[in-house]
């Protein structure tokens, strides 16, 4: 381009392009700065009033809290996420199993039982009276890991159909801190437990246990044979999820030694094998037994969807997720029974209003559709984010990428920005351009040992192949430094994560929050008028799905 002719024209074009881009910027930051903490203060005060009775599954709290979205929703005149309703229904089922249950293994000559809630833990997540396991065949898997990327297979050449399958917990990499194997220190979703007993049902397992050990857990025995007693909640398959085993557990370690000497097998020298590539399943000769009673509980909750449709591509769609529920009113208790979660997560669920009001005061409106989705069952093990991706209103390879806002900050601005599963995806590159306007650092999770990203609810997209973000506030307070940070948020965990004592209080700051999800909504905007979808990052365990679901044209898009 040398002409003065060609040159001119150049010119213009970039004027244009430069002008082009200012407008778009300014329109921006005007729907930026929409987000404001007075707003943020008035729905959280809502959501979190003792009114709205914690907001558990299926109450009289739960009416309240989905009929106040959809009203706001309706206001700022989003569409019906689900045809023509912004609710899309969401069937839970309570099992408490009896704990009565004994387990009896047996060798080729001798036996031993097993003491519940001491030695080990069962139920099952199969909606039935009666669930069993009878003269199973017990197989020690390793770390029971199928995983391409990794090039392992503790499941190979073995067919467990009618079998039950022994289970080291966390994942290769953590217990041997080698980098190159599955992510190293850093928790990959094969070291998680709910992994483990999906792998297991796929392979055909009857029976599943983990064995448990306190640092790979990340908690103690108490925290098993405490959360999995009493009522347990699930969603229900169409085939009353019998695809998964007959019966799922955890046994202590020493519940396990003691199980393995009964055959003259060493439980430390098999998970030394199990941590070397080339482990191959081993057969145990014990066979197990155990019978479990359960009760049975229906009922219904629902998911919140509401869609601002995109302007040029609207069957595409970035998302932001928030769990509307907390526990509800818990009995047998003095005083204020109320858990009204005013920050887990009244914070997100308003900051879900924010961030809608935001993109619809934008001039120029998105070219892709933005989806408010607020689920249900959060508490209860991730069950209405579950059910929606695997439920989904916008095919998943249609879905851009998913940005969870769980519990916000409440203690001010910050000079950082927490990306938890930093590196995972093409994401952080959003986050890190929209944090560099507010000059704060972007930093990966101080503990990924402890496995956050599979924590919430970003993660059942991320489990479909979705790109999922999920922040948490930093730890670097602009005025007050890091150790002042770090003692609020540990105060908060140990006076009111889960507790009848996350209440709103006059006292927060929330302008940290505003920084946050002004950042947030800056990454929705872009996401929502590039062109490209962004991906996840080599060796990261969701790569392969998300490009097979790309390459599939096959439409999901149903309920
Ligand atoms: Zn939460």
């Amino acid at each position: 381009m040398n002409s003065p002719k060609a040159c001119i024209k150049h010119i213009s074009l970039v004027l244009l392009f430069l002008f082009g881009c200012q407008k778009y910027n300014a329109d921006l930051e005007e729907a930026k700065n929409t987000i404001l903490s007075n707003d943020l203060t008035t729905d959280i005060q809502i959501l979190a009033s003792d009114d709205f009775e914690g907001r558990s599954p299926s109450s009289a709290g739960e009416e309240k809290t989905v009929e106040f979205l959809k009203q706001e929703f309706t206001k700022l005149g989003l569409h019906p996420g689900n045809g023509d309703s912004f609710f899309q229904q969401v069937p839970l089922v309570a099992i408490s199993t009896n704990p009565e249950a004994e387990l009896m293994v047996r060798s080729r000559d001798d036996f031993s039982t097993f003491a519940y809630k001491n030695e080990f833990m069962a139920w099952t997540k199969r909606v039935v009276g009666k669930s069993s396991i009878k003269r199973s065949e017990m197989v020690f898997v390793g770390y029971g890991v199928k995983a391409p990327e990794y090039d392992w297979n503790d499941y190979e050449g073995l067919d467990v159909s009618g079998k039950t399958v022994v289970i080291l917990v966390n994942d290769p990499g953590y217990a041997t801190q080698n980098d190159s194997l599955f992510n190293g220190n850093a928790m990959t979703y094969y070291g998680r437990w709910t992994y483990k007993f999906e792998e297991a049902a796929r392979q055909g397992a009857t029976g599943a246990f983990i064995i448990h050990e306190t640092e790979a857990a990340g908690y103690p025995w108490e925290v098993v044979s405490g959360s999995w007693s009493g009522k347990q909640f699930g969603l229900v398959s169409d085939d009353n999820n019998m695809a998964r085993c007959a019966v799922e557990g955890w046994l202590t370690w020493d519940g396990a030694q003691k199980m393995f000497a009964l055959s003259g097998k060493d439980l430390p020298a098999l998970k030394q094998t199990a941590q070397e590539a080339g482990f191959k399943p081993v057969p145990l000769a014990l066979w197990a037994n155990l019978s479990l009673e359960n009760d049975i509980e229906h009922s219904r909750s629902k998911n919140v969807i509401a869609i601002l449709p995109g302007q040029t591509r609207p069957d595409e769609a970035v998302f932001y997720t928030a769990h509307w529920d907390h526990f509800g009113k818990v009995g047998g208790m003095d005083g204020d029974n109320i858990f009204n979660g005013a920050v887990d997560n009244a914070t997100g669920t308003a900051a879900l209003i924010e961030l809608a009001e935001a993109f619809t005061a934008l001039e120029q409106k998105p070219a892709r559709s933005i989806v408010l989705l607020a689920v249900t069952a959060e508490e209860q093990g991730l069950l209405g984010s579950s059910y929606y991706a695997t439920h989904p209103v916008f095919p998943t390879n249609k879905t851009v990428a998913a940005i969870n806002i769980d519990a916000m900050n409440v203690i001010g601005k910050m000079n950082d920005i927490t990306v938890v599963g930093y590196g995972n995806s093409e994401l952080d590159d959003y986050v890190a351009r929209a944090a560099k306007k507010q000059n704060r650092l972007v930093r990966p999770d101080p503990v990924p040992e402890k496995g956050y990203f599979y924590r919430s609810d970003h993660f059942n997209f991320a489990k479909v192949g979705v790109p999922a973000l999920y922040t948490d506030p930093g730890v670097d307070h602009v005025e007050h430094g890091e150790a002042w940070s770090r003692e609020q948020l540990d105060k908060y965990t140990a006076e009111k994560y889960h507790k009848a004592t996350d209440e709103y209080d006059a006292n927060w700051d929330l302008t940290g929050a505003i920084d946050d999800l002004r950042l947030l909504f800056e990454v929705g905007y872009h996401l929502s008028n590039d062109a490209d979808f962004p991906t996840w990052r080599a060796g990261t365990e969701f790569k392969a799905i998300r490009e097979a679901d790309m390459q599939s044209t096959a439409s999901q898009g149903t309920q």
